[in-house]
C-alpha cells in the first residue's frame, strides 16, 4: 500500500493542532502522558507514538516549551511568553510566575561574562497555597 504523502502531512498537521489546543487549555504544565490522554480523548485514532513524535517536533520548532523542573518528569508548556515557574515541594503543582517585576540583569551578565543570554529559566520551590494551609491545620 502506498501512503499518500499529502494525507500523512494533513494528518500530522491536524494532530499538532490538537496538541496545541490541549496545551493552550491546560495550564498545569502537563507531562507527555497527560497530553496523550487528552489528545486521545479528542481523537481516538491518534496513537501514543504519534503524539510523542509531534510534541517533540513542536518543541523543536519552538511552539512548545519543554520544562525540566521535576527531577524525573518532563513537562510541557504551551505558553511561550517569558515567565518563571514555581513548583510545590509537596504536591508538585507548577504555577506560572509572570516575568514582570522580577528582572534578571541580562545585559549586565552578558557584559560581565562576555556571553549572550537567549533564554532564562527560573524555578522557585516551596509550598503552594493549599499545602501551606494543610500544614497549618
Ligand atoms: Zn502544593
Ligand atoms: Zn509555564
Amino acid at each position: 500500500m502506498v501512503i499518500d504523502k499529502e494525507v500523512v502531512f494533513i494528518r500530522n498537521t491536524k494532530q499538532k493542532e490538537l496538541i496545541l489546543q490541549v496545551l493552550s487549555n491546560d495550564k498545569s504544565h502537563p507531562t507527555m502522558k497527560d497530553i496523550y490522554n487528552k489528545v486521545h480523548a479528542l481523537d481516538k485514532n491518534v496513537g501514543q507514538a504519534t503524539v510523542y513524535r509531534n510534541i517533540n517536533k513542536l518543541v523543536d520548532s519552538g511552539k512548545v516549551k519543554r520544562l525540566s523542573i521535576d527531577k524525573d518528569i518532563t513537562r510541557y508548556d504551551g505558553d511561550k511568553s517569558n515567565h518563571y515557574h514555581f513548583i510545590c515541594n509537596s504536591c508538585n503543582k507548577v504555577i506560572d510566575i509572570p516575568y514582570k517585576g522580577i528582572n534578571v540583569p541580562a545585559d549586565k551578565i552578558n557584559h560581565d561574562y562576555n556571553i549572550q543570554i537567549d533564554d532564562c529559566e527560573i524555578i522557585f520551590r516551596g509550598q503552594c497555597n493549599e499545602c501551606q494551609s494543610a500544614i497549618k491545620r
